[in-house]
C-alpha cells in the first residue's frame, strides 16, 4: 500500500523532494496545496511540474474517508460516520458554537480501555489510526466549512480511542494542526483527552506546547474509579493524580478533569466533597458531563437537581467547575454510539 501523503510532515516532504532531485521549496508548495488550498488530488497542484505530479501520484495516496452516513442535529452538530480504506468505520463530529466550529476527532478504530459507560469500547480495539488519518478528519471538516467561509477554530481529541495509547501518531497530528504554514489552529484551542495513561502523561508534560490536557477522572477515589474504568487497575488513581501534579508543575498550565455523572453511582454529595478534597489547591477545572445513555449499558442519568448540587459543592470548595452543555443529543453524538449502531447493522 502506498503511504498517505498526510503522514508526511513538512520536513519529511522536504527530505523526499531532495531525494527526488527537486528543490526543497517544492515541499512548501505541496504543503500549501494540502492544508491551505486543500485539494484532494495531485493533478490539481498546478504549480508543480507534470513529472513531479506524476511521481507523487505513483508514490503516495490520499486518506480514504468515505462518508457512510451523516446525522445533523437541530442544534447544528453534524456527526459523520466515515469508512476507511480497510472498511473500518470511524466517527467525527463537527460542533457549531456561536464562537466558532469545534471538531471532535477519533484516534483509534475502537478502543481497548473498557470504560463501563462508553460505547467506543464495545467491540474492542481494531487498530490505531495513523496521524494522517486523524488529520484527514479535520481536513474534510474544513473543506465542508470552506463552502460558507468558516473555519475549524478548535479541536477536541474526544472521539473514539485512547490518544495516549497511540501517542506518536497523536503527536504527529497535533504538530501538523498547529503548523503555521498549514491549518494553523491555535494551540490553546486544542484539547487532548486521556483516560489516564500515566507514562504518556509524563511524556506530554515535556512536549513544550500550549495544547490543553483533559483527564477523564469520573470518580473521586481509586476503588470507585476501578469499577468504572478498568484502566485504573493498570494506572491507579494516585498515580494519575501525581502525573497531573507533575504536568501542572512542568507546564504551568491548568488541567481539566472530566467527570461523567452517572445516576446513583458517582454523583452523590459525598462524591462531590471527596473530589473537592482531592483537587483542593490544584490548578484545574472540572467539567461535569451528564452521562449519555448507551443502550448496551444500563446506567441512568443524574437528576437535574443533583447535578446542580454536585456543582454547588465543588464551587463552595473553590474548585472551578462547569456543567457541559450538551450537543447532538438527538443524533447519538456520544462517543462510539454511531459506530456501534453501524457495526450492529452490518454484523447482524
Ligand atoms: N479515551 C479518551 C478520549 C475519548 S472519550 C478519554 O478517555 O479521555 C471523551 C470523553 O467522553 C471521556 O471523558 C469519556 O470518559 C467520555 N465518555 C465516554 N462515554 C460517555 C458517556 N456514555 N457519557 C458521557 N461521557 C462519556
Amino acid at each position: 500500500m502506498k503511504p498517505f501523503i498526510y503522514d508526511y510532515t513538512l520536513e519529511d516532504l522536504q527530505a523526499w523532494m531532495k531525494e527526488n532531485d527537486e528543490p526543497t521549496f517544492r515541499a512548501g508548495q505541496l504543503f500549501e496545496w494540502l492544508y491551505v488550498k486543500r485539494v484532494n488530488n495531485f493533478e490539481d497542484m498546478s504549480n508543480l511540474s507534470k513529472a513531479l505530479r506524476q511521481k507523487l501520484v505513483d508514490q503516495f495516496q490520499f486518506v480514504t474517508l468515505t462518508e457512510i452516513t451523516r446525522f445533523e442535529s437541530k442544534d447544528g452538530t453534524i456527526k459523520f460516520l466515515f469508512g476507511l480504506h480497510d472498511n473500518h468505520a470511524i466517527e467525527t463530529v463537527i460542533m457549531r458554537h456561536n464562537y466558532g466550529n469545534s471538531i471532535c476527532v477519533t484516534t483509534q478504530v475502537g478502543c481497548r480501555i473498557g470504560c463501563t459507560f462508553c460505547a467506543s469500547t464495545l467491540g474492542g480495539l481494531k487498530r490505531n489510526l495513523t496521524g494522517g488519518e486523524i488529520i484527514a478528519q479535520v481536513v474534510v471538516a474544513q473543506q465542508m466549512l470552506d463552502a460558507t467561509n468558516e473555519r475549524v477554530s478548535s479541536i477536541v481529541i474526544m472521539g473514539s480511542g485512547e490518544p495516549f495509547e497511540n501517542y506518536d501518531e497523536t503527536m504527529k497530528f497535533l504538530r501538523m494542526m498547529i503548523h503555521e504554514k498549514g491549518l494553523n489552529i491555535g494551540q490553546r484551542h486544542i484539547t487532548v483527552s486521556t483516560s489516564g495513561i500515566v507514562p504518556s502523561m509524563y511524556k506530554f508534560a515535556e512536549e513544550n506546547t500550549q495544547i490543553n490536557l483533559a483527564i477523564s477522572i469520573h470518580a473521586p477515589n481509586d476503588k470507585l474509579r476501578s469499577k468504572l474504568m478498568p484502566v485504573n487497575r493498570r494506572f491507579p488513581f494516585e498515580d494519575v493524580m501525581e502525573a497531573c501534579h507533575n504536568y501542572i508543575a512542568k507546564t504551568g498550565r491548568r488541567i481539566t478533569f472530566e467527570y461523567a455523572l452517572i445516576g446513583g453511582v458517582n454523583d452523590q454529595s459525598e462524591h462531590a466533597q471527596e473530589l473537592a478534597d482531592v483537587l483542593k489547591g490544584m490548578l484545574c477545572h472540572v467539567n461535569l458531563i451528564p452521562v449519555n445513555h448507551v443502550p448496551e449499558r444500563d446506567y441512568v442519568r443524574t437528576p437535574r437537581e443533583q447535578i446542580f448540587e454536585f456543582h454547588r459543592i465543588l464551587e463552595r470548595n473553590k474548585i472551578s467547575v462547569t456543567i457541559r452543555r450538551e450537543q447532538g443529543h438527538d443524533i447519538a453524538a456520544a462517543c462510539g454510539q454511531l459506530r456501534a449502531k453501524h457495526m450492529e447493522s452490518t454484523v447482524g
